[in-house]
């Protein structure tokens, strides 16, 4: 086992391999190895990479415990924001200006499904490329290196289920407060 990941953290599957890793070492019954990965991820990730990194280990163990009373756990929702903070969901930038209000949707990975929540935060570039419909643009923004899988589906799953014309609201007021 090498001590890094052989990717960067801005590669899309980063974030995924590591998880896999830590699980495998568990399954292993390596602890030491997984509790290495997993301070490595935190050490390596960005804030938000370090916060999913939580988030989907607790949600993956909850899956299993789940599956081993024989029940299927709902789709659950992973977020790279911070508690009471918004990022556009699209780039990951702070301070989204607009959202886009959608019906739900799920997305089926490996992992378990995804909930989509019910608005798509998006900052002023992204919605300016998103209103223009340029989704290759959008797609060039984003950055290739992070447009994985996931990204596809998430782009794919907006188009499908917008539900209306972008919210805007103050810059610095949260419209998620008080849901
Ligand atoms: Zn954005």
């Amino acid at each position: 086992m090498t001590d890094r990941l052989d990717l960067h953290t801005a590669d899309a599957p980063w974030l995924r391999t590591l998880v896999d890793r830590i699980r495998a070492a568990r399954a292993d019954g390596n602890e030491e190895e997984a509790a290495r990965l997993e301070a490595y991820g935190h050490a390596e990730g960005s804030e938000a990479l370090s916060r999913m990194l939580t988030q989907i280990l607790g949600l993956l163990d909850a899956r299993d415990q789940a599956v081993a009373r024989g029940e299927e756990m709902e789709p659950f929702l992973v977020s790279a924001a911070e508690e009471g903070q918004l990022v556009c969901d699209f780039c990951t930038a702070a301070n989204p200006t607009v959202y886009y209000p959608v019906t739900e949707f799920t997305i089926q990975a490996p992992g378990g499904g995804f909930l989509s929540g019910d608005r798509f935060y998006a900052c002023p570039r992204c919605r300016e490329l998103i209103d223009a419909g340029d989704w290759k643009g959008l797609r060039t923004w984003i950055g290739p290196a992070q447009f994985g899988l996931g990204h596809r589906l998430l782009l794919m799953g907006f188009k499908q289920h917008r539900a209306g014309a972008p919210v805007e609201f103050e810059p610095g007021t949260n419209p998620e407060s008080g849901r």
